[in-house]
C-alpha cells in the first residue's frame, strides 16, 4: 500500500502522497541535526512554554483532528475526541514535570574523592520515531512530549495510512513555537527507514508496532550501536477469579476488548475465567458483545467502527477461521459482513487449544477468546503461555491471589480490579516479544537521555 488516506468505513481513497525523495530526506535530517545544536541548550522554561502553546492549539483544533483520525483509520469519533484529550494532558504533564524528572542526581561527593559529584540527564539528539496507525496522535505524543522536553528533536515516520495526521503533528509543534527542525514528519515508506537509521546524525530510534518491524529496526540500530525502545504487540490476559465483582469485570472486559475497534495493544484479548464463575461471566460477556452497535464511526451511537485496513480484516478473519476449523466454538460474531468498509463483528470464541493460531498470536480486532480454568495455577499458566508480555489484568479481591498475579504474571504491567490503561505517571512498556524500554513517567523521559557522570575535584 502506498502512502494514502483511505477511509476504512467506505474503502475510498481520499488522498495519496508521494514518498519523500532521497534528497528531501537528506535535507530533513540536516535540518534536524542543525536545529538540535541550538535546541539542546534551550532551557526547560522555554521548552515548556512551546509545549503548552502546542497543547492549547491542539485543544482549539480538537474537533477537526478527531474527525481526521476517524477518517484515516476508522476509530469512532467519540474515541478520537478522547484521544485528543489524552494528548493534551500528556503535553501539559511533561511541560510541567520534565525539569523535575530530569533533575541532576547528586551523590555523596566525599566517598568518591570529589567536592561535587552527580549524574546529569542530557539529550541524545535527533531521534527517529516509527509509529503505528492505531492511536495516530497518542502514540506520537507519548513519545514526542517527553523527548522534546528532554531537548531531543524528533523525526516522525508514521504509518502509511495516516499521512494527514502525521503532517498535522508537524504543523502543530511548529505553530506551538518549536524552532525549525525540532519536529519533522518524513513521509517515507518502511523500506526507506534503514538509510535514516544508519545516518550518523540520527542518535536513536523508537518503534511502536509489530514484532516484525521492531525486529528490523532493532537489528539495524544494534548494528549501528544506537539506542532503541520497542513497543510491540500484546495478547493480554484478563483473569477472572471467583471473588471478582462480575459486573465490573464484564464491563471492563467488553470495553477493553472493543476499544479502538479492537485494535489496541494493551486490550484484553484472552479471557481466562475460573470455572465457578465461567458460565455467569461468559453469558454476560457474550450478550454484551453481541449487542454492540457496529457502524459508521462518525455516528455518535456507534460503538465499534471498521478495522483500519483491509489487510487487518483479512488477518483477523483468518485467525477466527483457523480456530473454528480446528474445533473452537463461535459464541458470537465471526462472519465478515457484506457491504463496503472493513467492518468485522464483535466476536467471542471458546475452546481454544494450543494448535490453534489464536492461542499464541495476537488478535488485532474485536475478537475475544475465553478459557475455563479450575485454579489459579492453571490461570497463570495459560496467561503466560504467549510469546507476548505487554499488559495483564486480574480480577480478584483475595489478597493472596493478588500477590500471586503481581509476582507471577509475565508482563510489563499488572492491573488488578481495573482495566489496563496508560497513564502519564506510570511507566508503560512490555517484556518478552512485546518489546523493551519504557515510555511515560520518569522512566520514559530518561530513555533517550545520556546519563552523564560529573565529578568535580578541589
Ligand atoms: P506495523 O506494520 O509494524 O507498522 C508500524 C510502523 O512500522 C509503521 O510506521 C510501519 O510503516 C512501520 N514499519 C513496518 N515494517 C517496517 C520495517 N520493516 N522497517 C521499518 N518500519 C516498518 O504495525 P501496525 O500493524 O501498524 O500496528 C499494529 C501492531 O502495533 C500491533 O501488533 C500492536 O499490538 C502494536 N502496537 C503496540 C503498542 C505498544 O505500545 N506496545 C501500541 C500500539 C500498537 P508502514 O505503515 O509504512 O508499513
Amino acid at each position: 500500500m502506498g502512502i494514502a488516506t483511505v477511509n476504512p468505513a467506505t474503502g475510498e481513497t481520499l488522498q495519496s502522497f508521494r514518498p519523500a525523495t532521497d534528497a528531501a530526506v537528506e535535507a530533513t535530517i540536516g535540518r534536524a541535526y542543525d536545529g538540535w545544536k541550538s535546541y539542546r541548550v534551550t532551557d526547560f522554561a522555554q521548552r515548556s512554554a512551546w509545549m503548552r502553546a502546542s497543547s492549547d492549539l491542539l485543544a482549539v483544533d480538537s474537533a477537526d483532528v478527531a474527525r481526521l483520525m476517524t477518517t484515516e483509520m476508522g476509530k469512532t469519533l467519540k474515541a478520537a475526541r478522547a484521544e485528543v484529550d489524552k494528548c493534551i494532558r500528556a503535553l501539559n504533564y511533561f511541560a510541567e514535570q520534565a525539569e523535575q524528572l530530569l533533575a541532576d542526581e547528586p551523590v555523596e561527593a566525599k566517598s568518591v574523592g570529589a567536592v561535587r559529584a552527580y549524574a546529569r540527564y542530557e539529550a541524545m539528539g535527533p531521534t527517529l520515531a516509527v509509529m503505528p496507525w492505531n492511536f495516530p496522535l497518542w502514540q506520537v505524543i507519548r513519545f514526542a512530549a517527553p523527548a522534546l522536553m528532554a531537548a531531543n528533536v524528533v523525526l516522525l515516520k508514521h504509518a502509511s495510512n495516516v499521512p494527514q495526521t502525521a503532517l498535522y503533528l508537524e504543523d502543530l509543534f511548529r505553530r506551538g513555537g518549536f524552532p525549525d527542525g525540532c519536529f519533522q514528519t518524513l513521509l517515507i515508506t518502511s523500506g526507506q527507514v534503514e538509510s535514516v537509521l544508519r545516518d550518523p546524525r540520527i542518535a536513536a530510534a523508537t518503534l511502536t508496532g509489530s514484532e516484525l518491524a521492531g525486529r528490523s529496526v532493532a537489528a539495524i540500530c544494534g548494528d549501528e550501536v544506537k539506542r532503541t525502545v520497542l513497543e510491540l504487540g500484546g495478547s493480554d490476559p484478563f483473569v477472572v477469579m471467583p471473588s471478582a465483582d462480575l459486573d465490573r469485570a464484564v464491563e471492563a472486559a467488553v470495553t477493553s476488548r472493543i476499544q479502538n475497534n479492537g485494535q489496541t495493544c494493551i486490550a484484553a484479548k484472552r479471557f481466562i475465567v475460573h470455572t465457578d464463575v465461567y458460565d455467569a461471566f461468559t453469558d454476560a460477556f457474550v450478550s454484551r458483545m453481541r449487542a454492540l452497535r457496529v457502524g459508521d464511526p462518525l455516528d455518535s451511537h456507534t460503538q465499534v467502527g471498521p478495522l483500519a485496513t483491509e489487510q487487518g480484516r483479512v488477518e483477523i478473519d483468518e485467525l477466527v477461521t483457523d480456530a473454528v476449523e480446528r474445533g473452537a466454538q463461535l459464541l458470537c460474531g465471526g462472519r465478515v459482513p457484506d457491504g463496503p468498509g472493513w467492518f468485522y463483528p464483535p466476536t467471542v470464541v471458546a475452546g481454544i487449544t494450543p494448535e490453534m493460531r489464536m492461542y499464541s498470536e495476537e488478535a488485532f480486532g474485536p475478537v475475544a477468546s475465553v478459557y475455563r480454568v479450575s485454579n489459579i495455577d492453571e490461570a497463570i499458566e495459560i496467561a503466560n503461555a504467549t510469546p507476548f508480555g505487554l499488559g495483564s489484568n486480574a480480577w480478584t479481591t483475595a489478597a493472596s491471589e493478588q500477590k500471586r498475579f503481581t509476582r507471577d504474571l509475565e508482563a510489563g504491567q499488572v492491573f488488578i480490579n481495573g482495566m489496563t490503561g496508560s497513564y502519564n505517571e506510570l511507566p508503560f512498556g512490555g517484556t518478552k516479544r512485546s518489546g523493551y524500554g519504557r515510555e511515560l513517567s520518569a522512566h520514559g523521559i530518561r530513555e533517550f537521555c545520556n546519563l552523564k557522570t560529573i565529578w568535580v575535584g578541589a
